[in-house]
């Protein structure tokens, strides 16, 4: 897969000296830099576009984040959440996946990254340091694809020798590219967790545009793997279609076929669900994508699901095949019900979201 670059990129002159836009300019000759005092301008341009989110996805805004850095996953309380920490490095992303909530939830089209990273680190040491006794599992993933970026920006120089020296905290970087090459050197001691979301390869061609192929993810992994990186994989969003399940079984047996069970310190699932708004964005921007035409439930938090029978069938069927890889994988649900997890596991271990954050501190790998 070609890595990302862009055809435009901005510098607001608050960060013009920062360590990661002089990364950025030693790799992107003969792209048109603009320097600016307002990028808030460059953002409100774009938005009067008629095809504002595949425009801003070509733009590339180096600028400051005045807000926080780190942020509570915004979890709902009606369903179990891992308690995870969200690190806001960049948001959006140039990869176009038809699910992708970020379509619905930023009210902004450009790839922006965050380039005040002094600020950052401030921060991070102020959270890890406060608490030496707690332990938090801290993600990038959230806002934009952890690594798209990172031929670029080099995000991973800075972050992954950081948390090596850390006791208190790992850093899991979620990615759906095969961009790895920049931390195949770093020193991570056993604290930097590289992800992947994982799909069908039907899903991933049909909704995945511009992301790397699945195979092409495994590979990756595999290499991150014999870099002694610990690995984790998201099942998320499961689709429901018809064969489903030789697609989910198939790219089971593809992970499995490469990648060490014993190096994968969790897998998480967690069925396709959306936020209503974000039908209609579907159907205008992707109106070849299905997805949207299953029967569909609110949830607690408000975002369509697909019925409880479904997801408990999916789930089980899932889990059902990756214990028979290893029965020690350590395997989770992403907001899902008390009640979905007692029938989808058999037992009443997770009730609450203190238990399941419990479940993921342990040392298992
Ligand atoms: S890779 Fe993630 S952030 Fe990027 S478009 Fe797909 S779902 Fe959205």
């Amino acid at each position: 897969m070609a890595a990302y670059f862009p055809k435009r990129i901005i510098i607001d002159n608050r960060v013009k000296d920062s360590r990661l836009t002089h990364n950025i300019m030693d790799k992107l000759l003969g792209v048109p830099v603009e320097y600016v005092d307002n990028p808030i301008m460059v953002i409100e341009e774009i938005k009067k576009k008629e095809n504002s989110f595949r425009e801003g996805k070509r733009i590339l805004l180096l600028t400051e984040n005045r807000g926080r850095f780190i942020k509570p996953c915004p979890g709902t309380k009606e369903y179990i959440c891992c308690g995870y920490q969200i690190l806001n490095f960049a948001t959006n992303c140039n990869m176009e996946c038809s699910y992708c909530i970020l379509q619905a939830y930023i009210n902004n089209p450009v790839l922006i990254v965050y380039a005040n990273t002094d600020k950052m680190f401030m921060e991070l040491e102020d959270k890890l340091n406060k608490k030496p006794e707690t332990f938090f599992r801290i993600g990038t993933g959230e806002f934009t694809d952890s690594l798209t970026l990172d031929h670029l920006i080099s995000f991973s120089d800075l972050i992954v020798p950081y948390f090596a020296g850390k006791k208190n905290a790992v850093l899991e970087l979620k990615t759906k590219t095969d961009n790895v090459d920049n931390l195949l050197d770093l020193q991570h001691n056993g604290n930097t967790i590289i992800a992947w979301s994982l799909n069908t390869q039907e899903v991933a061609t049909k909704e995945e545009l511009l992301a790397p192929s699945i195979g092409d993810r495994i590979d990756a992994a595999l290499r991150c793997q014999e870099n002694g990186f610990l690995l984790a994989f998201h099942f998320d969003p499961l689709i429901y279609y018809q064969g489903w399940e030789e697609g989910y079984k198939r790219t089971l047996d593809r992970l499995f076929a490469k990648l060490n069970p014993k190096n994968i310190t969790w897998i998480s699932m967690g069925c396709f669900r959306f936020l209503p708004e974000l039908k209609s964005i579907i159907q205008k921007r992707f109106p070849l994508s299905k997805i949207v035409y299953e029967e569909f439930v609110p949830g607690l938090d408000g975002k369509m699901r697909y019925y409880k029978p479904i997801r408990v069938e999916m789930y089980s069927k899932m889990l059902e095949w990756l214990k028979d890889y290893d029965p020690n994988l350590r395997v989770y649900l992403c907001m899902e019900s008390h009640e979905v997890w007692k029938r989808v596991f058999r037992d009443n271990r997770i009730k609450c979201s203190e238990d399941l954050a419990r479940m993921l501190e342990a040392k298992s790998v």
